[in-house]
């Protein structure tokens, strides 16, 4: 495992990043992905606490040796996806492992939902904080951008290029800033995008009928005349061009209607 991991090793996007976690000795960071311990050792110097977690418990081993002098570190070997994250986290910096990315940033954002005053510092490769940050009629956007901009605010830090890293991937990355809204995040709300999103470059009026599966009214007659009591500026657009306020929206009048239920 260890000949395959990707290290940074550029001191200016490592910089960047401890420079945008805008840490003091009050914050209690997690790093997913700790790797040798070459981004922890500038976490632990500006942070009252670091959890390093890692799957590679050879890693891990040569973490420990580079941070022997370091007393404020606590090695964790896991994998992230696997173990509850420590109650007294206030910030979560990490080049994250990709192949990760979508299950380990959903983990974040309903982590850091619950903590006033935390935000995550985050690299991804670029295609995906592309998609994270991707706006309405844009080709990108998903139900990753949907679920990321209703949950958070979401910033680009830095683009990241292959060459920062060793041994050079084949990708380039980014760092963003994911700061949670603190709101009660509406399952049933992102279970509708979900559904919709599958058919997103159709109507809204054709993507309802075609996800009628997940909706609380499966017959299509029913569900056809429901929705034509919509305007047709709502239902005649197609589901790759709504904010997601708008959705919001569409999804508080499809639950006035039934066709879906809080
Ligand atoms: N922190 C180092 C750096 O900045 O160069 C290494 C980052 S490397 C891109 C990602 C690290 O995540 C690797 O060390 C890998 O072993 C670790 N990793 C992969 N999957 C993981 C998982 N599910 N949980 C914890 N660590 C994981």
């Amino acid at each position: 495992m260890r000949n395959t991991q990707i290290f940074l090793r550029d001191v200016n996007v490592m910089d960047k990043i401890i420079a945008s976690a805008e840490l003091s000795k009050n914050d209690v960071v997690l790093e997913i992905g700790s790797g040798d311990g070459r981004l922890t050792k500038h976490i632990a110097k500006k942070a009252a606490k670091v959890y390093a977690v890692e799957i590679d418990l050879n890693l891990l081993d040569a973490s420990k040796v580079a941070l022997k002098d370091a007393n404020n570190v606590e090695f964790i070997n896991a994998d992230a996806l696997e173990i509850a994250f420590p109650k007294d986290v206030t910030r979560i910096v990490s080049n994250l492992p990709y192949t990760i990315s979508s299950p380990v940033t959903t983990k974040i954002v309903y982590f850091l939902n619950d903590k006033p005053s935390s935000f995550a510092i985050l690299m991804y490769q670029r295609e995906f904080g592309e998609r994270m940050l991707s706006i309405p009629g844009i080709r990108d956007y998903s139900m990753l951008s949907v679920f990321c901009q209703y949950t958070c605010k979401i910033e680009k830090i830095t683009n990241v290029n292959k060459g920062c890293f060793r041994p050079m991937p084949s990708v380039d990355s980014v760092v963003i800033k994911l700061t949670p809204k603190h709101i009660d995040i509406d399952e049933g709300f992102l279970d509708f995008c979900r559904a919709i999103f599958q058919h997103k470059k159709k109507n809204l009026y054709s993507a309802v009928l075609d996800s009628r599966e997940k909706m609380a009214i499966h017959a299509k007659s029913e569900l056809k005349e429901r929705l034509e009591s919509l305007d047709d500026s709502i239902t005649k657009e197609k589901v790759f061009l709504f904010e997601t306020d708008e959705l919001l929206n569409i999804y508080n009048e499809m639950i006035r209607l039934g066709i879906c239920q809080k």
